[in-house]
């Protein structure tokens, strides 16, 4: 007998309730954005190598040993995108988008990461992602967060706060990242081997480091407020002004740097609060969601200096933390539709259609007999059931049963979907208002 072959190690296949939880991530991401008039957009899931080299930073983790790299058959070096930034970045210069700017996007799917595979670390995992290119205003940063803040919040997503910090403009930066040197370089050889690398090329990616050796000389490390110019510190005030009106939670993280080299001003983190529920399912792997303003990105990839602000959420983290506690919608309440009987099956299509061409989710079982198919209602989570034969027809009714209550009522055919529909509606509203 032939062997099946095994998935590639650092991939998931997701079914169940795991992708009941990945997709209710994407819609609830599809919803909002719309309200804060995102437009979506749909990018390549490769691209030249160059495209990530050269905007996120060769001595990152993500350029120097995560990236899915290969030559083509052309011989061009390709990469599995790693984030989805640099692509749109790219596509913001090649296609014209300018025209557009301040244009918002936004889109999801999968990226690439060649990393040690753990609970909530994948080798491919997916992200929803939202970028502002071309709007320097702290506004614009303000807006991204208050729409981050909301899909947390509606995925029904408690104890996650907002760390927020500036890494000012590029003078601010350079005196920072000069302070950064001397205080690491006077205890350079009791940091961790990676970072003794980092100390001439990176030092702001020290802050960052989760080696306790590293950890110990954070604390006490130059902070960027010493640093920042008149404009900085105005820049970063409005945004943090500006969070506190739209009513977004947040709190200052003065060693908060990100992993990639291209941020400027505000650099932000969605983290689970220490012994929170949320801390203790996602265990060591704790941000959910990162980004901040990459002013400097499009020259990196030879376009004119274009002020930018994005973010990425790892959906399969957001989609952990989800759990039982969401606001209910009727769609996860369908209709059952049970007939009994050959001619019902037909009646049982026609009703069905009507029901979902109304918008209304609809269960029917296709096999056994009436308490299989009644089984098959309650696991399917349905609140009514309609059921009926030949001898309801013949008087042109229906029975609808109330499964929470065992309640039965008659319903006139024409009456469909009309009755049963706003006696759903009730029902989902008590329950909405039960889960306040
Ligand atoms: P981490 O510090 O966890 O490695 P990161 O800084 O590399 O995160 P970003 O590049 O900012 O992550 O990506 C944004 C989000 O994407 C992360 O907050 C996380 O939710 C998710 N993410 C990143 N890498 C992975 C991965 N390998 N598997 C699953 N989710 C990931
Ligand atoms: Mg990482």
């Amino acid at each position: 007998m032939s062997k099946t072959p095994q998935a590639i190690r650092g991939t998931q296949d997701i079914f169940g309730p795991d992708a009941e939880a990945f997709a209710f991530v994407v819609e609830t991401f599809e919803r909002v954005r719309k309200l804060y008039r995102f437009r979506r957009v749909e990018m390549p899931v490769f691209e030249k190598t160059e495209v990530f080299a050269r905007s996120i930073g060769e001595t990152t983790d993500i350029v120097s040993k995560e990236m899915y790299s290969f030559e083509d058959r052309g011989g061009e070096s390709l990469t599995l995108r790693p984030e989805f930034t640099a692509g749109i970045a790219r596509a913001y210069l090649s296609n014209g988008w300018q025209q557009h700017a301040p244009v918002k996007l936004a889109t999801h799917g999968p990226l690439f990461r060649y990393e040690r595979p753990q609970k909530g670390r994948y080798r491919q995992f997916h992200q929803i992602d939202a970028e502002i290119i071309g709007a320097g205003e702290p506004q614009a940063d303000v807006e991204l967060l208050a729409m981050a803040d909301q899909i947390i919040r509606e995925l029904g997503i408690d104890g996650v706060t907002l760390h927020l910090n500036t890494l000012g403009d590029g003078d601010s930066r350079e005196a920072w990242r000069a302070a950064l040197v001397e205080h690491f370089r006077a205890v350079k050889d009791e940091l961790s081997e990676d970072s003794q690398e980092r100390l001439e090329k990176n030092p702001l990616r020290i802050l960052d480091s989760k080696d306790r050796r590293d950890q110990r000389f954070v604390a006490d490390a130059p902070k960027i407020d010493q640093f920042l110019s008149d404009d900085a510190r105005a820049f970063f005030d409005a945004v943090t002004s500006g969070l506190d009106a739209a009513g977004v939670k947040w709190t200052r993280a003065e060693s908060l740097v990100r992993g990639l080299d291209y941020y400027r001003h505000t650099a932000f983190e969605f983290i689970p609060d220490e012994g929170s529920e949320a801390a203790g399912k996602l265990g060591s792997q704790s941000t959910i969601l990162g980004g901040g303003r990459y002013d400097g990105l499009m020259e990196s990839l030879g376009g004119a200096p274009t002020p930018a602000v994005g973010w990425a959420a790892g959906i399969e983290r957001l989609a952990m933390l989800v759990g039982e506690k969401r606001w209910p919608s009727i769609d996860d309440f369908p209709i059952a539709v049970v007939p009994i009987g050959a001619s019902a099956e037909e009646t049982a299509q026609y009703i069905s259609s009507r029901l979902r061409r109304g918008g209304f989710s609809v269960e029917m079982a296709f096999r056994g007999n009436v308490k299989k198919r009644m089984q098959k209602a309650n696991s399917a989570n349905a609140m009514i059931a309609l059921i009926f034969g030949d001898s309801e027809l013949d008087q042109g009714i229906v029975k609808m049963k109330d499964l929470e209550s065992g309640v039965e009522t008659e319903i006139l055919l024409p009456n469909i979907p009309d009755d049963i529909v706003g006696y759903l509606v009730e029902k989902v509203e008590a329950k909405k208002a039960a889960s306040l």
